[in-house]
């Protein structure tokens, strides 16, 4: 473990600003632990033992938001200079949040606190955090404060439950997800008797919002480690979300849709929209996994007609999960026809050499389609109206 982090200075002048009028400050969870592992923080956030009125009073000069008032989460707005490039000088915002320091109430439902209660005392918020990593305060003043024995974790490289992992998971079963997720994106193990509790309270899982099931299994799927965890937690997964059957991914593109494609084999459009994943993703997700379960294209006519029914969208991104995006690049490159839209003929052409039955045009386009995909003819409009095909 490193004695100091390096603390953002935007977010080092917040704990210096709330430190002035006198409370406490700490950066903690991810951000410390993150850090202490040499990665890269997703996003700095700041706990407190002044209330969340105090908060935005310390910070009155600044944009602020109501991110949680009755949970004490204040978001505080930076304006940040991106002198990453020399050329660019892109403004950009932060927010850092910042939460008093809270017990949480009683979970009656293994989703929410009932209520949740302001302290004074760090280690009373900290005893709330679902994992000992996550359960880390750092400031310069201060070092850490690690009650738990957080460090001591990431340094075995261990995701254990802060508390008892049964007790925990019946107070938010979404915690379940979390660790699988954690061990898929660090390559953590998790510690047995918290693997245990997550394997016999998995159903538990169905309770929690469709919404933040979804986005842990996004970030799980995109982990490094992914299929330590498919290989190793399979059963729990397959036991909290409904649907998924884990196999390998880790081999695949790191393509959320692809990756779940693979995952869902059967009614993937229905477990979709059970996560209440979004439109786009659904129809992809489903699109895919069709594409999965049946042959692969042998040739280049093959590959044109799964363009040809799927779109070039979902072609492409079949045809990279099969590791052939080349085959389709080219197909693009030479600006080779595989849509009706690319034929050297239209519609309009037809009804003036006097087709007038709407469907015997379309009957018409596909067929010529056929044969310039098949290369019986070439896609030029002399050919294509020899009579052949009309
Ligand atoms: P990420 O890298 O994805 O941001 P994180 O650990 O920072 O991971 P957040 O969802 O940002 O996760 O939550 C911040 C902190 O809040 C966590 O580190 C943890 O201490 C606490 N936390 C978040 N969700 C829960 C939960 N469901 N139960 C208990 N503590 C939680
Ligand atoms: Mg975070």
């Amino acid at each position: 473990m490193p004695d100091r982090i390096n603390i953002p200075h935007h977010v080092q002048n917040v704990l210096d600003t709330l430190n002035k009028t006198g409370h406490e400050a700490y950066v903690v969870g991810g951000c410390v632990r993150d850090s202490s592992m040499g990665r890269q923080p997703n996003d700095w956030d700041v706990c407190t033992s002044a209330s969340p009125q105090e908060t935005k009073e310390c910070f009155s000069n600044h944009q602020t938001i109501d991110i949680g008032m009755k949970h004490g989460t204040v978001g505080v707005i930076f304006q940040m200079k991106d002198s990453g490039c020399i050329d660019c000088f892109d403004t950009y915002y932060d927010v850092v949040e910042i939460t008093t320091y809270r017990i949480d109430g009683e979970y009656k439902d293994s989703r929410h606190p009932d209520d949740v209660q302001f302290t004074k005392r760090i280690e009373e918020d900290l005893a709330r955090r679902d994992f000992t990593m996550n359960a880390i305060a750092y400031n310069p003043a201060d070092g850490y404060v690690d009650p738990y024995g957080g460090q001591e974790d990431i340094e075995r490289e261990e995701i254990k439950t802060v508390g008892n992992p049964e007790q925990r998971f019946e107070e938010d079963a979404l915690r379940i997800m979390r660790g699988l997720r954690f061990a898929a994106q660090l390559g953590f193990q998790i510690e047995e008797t918290t693997a245990e509790a997550m394997q016999r309270l998995a159903d538990t899982v169905q309770k929690v919002s469709a919404e933040r099931v979804q986005t842990e299994l996004g970030k799980l799927v995109a982990g490094s480690f992914v299929d330590r965890v498919m290989a190793e937690h399979g059963g729990t997964l397959e036991i909290a979300v409904p649907g998924i059957r884990c196999v390998p991914v880790a081999h695949l593109p790191n393509i959320k849709t692809i990756r779940l494609a693979k995952l869902f084999p059967a009614e993937a459009e229905q477990h979709m929209r059970n996560l209440r994943m979004d439109r786009k993703t659904t129809a992809e997700v489903a699109a895919l996994a069709r594409l999965f379960a049946g042959k692969e294209p042998e040739n280049k006519i093959a590959v044109k007609r799964r363009i040809r029914a799927e779109g070039l969208e979902i072609a492409t991104l079949y045809m990279e999960a099969l590791g052939r995006k080349k085959e389709i690049d080219e197909i693009v490159e030479n600006n080779e026809c595989c849509t009706v839209e690319q034929l050297d003929i239209s519609g309009r052409d037809l009804i003036e050499m006097g087709i007038k039955d709407g469907r015997e045009i379309g009957a018409t386009l596909e067929r010529m389609l056929d044969a310039v995909i098949e290369g019986r003819v070439e896609n030029e409009r002399g050919k294509l109206i020899d009579g052949k095909y009309l």
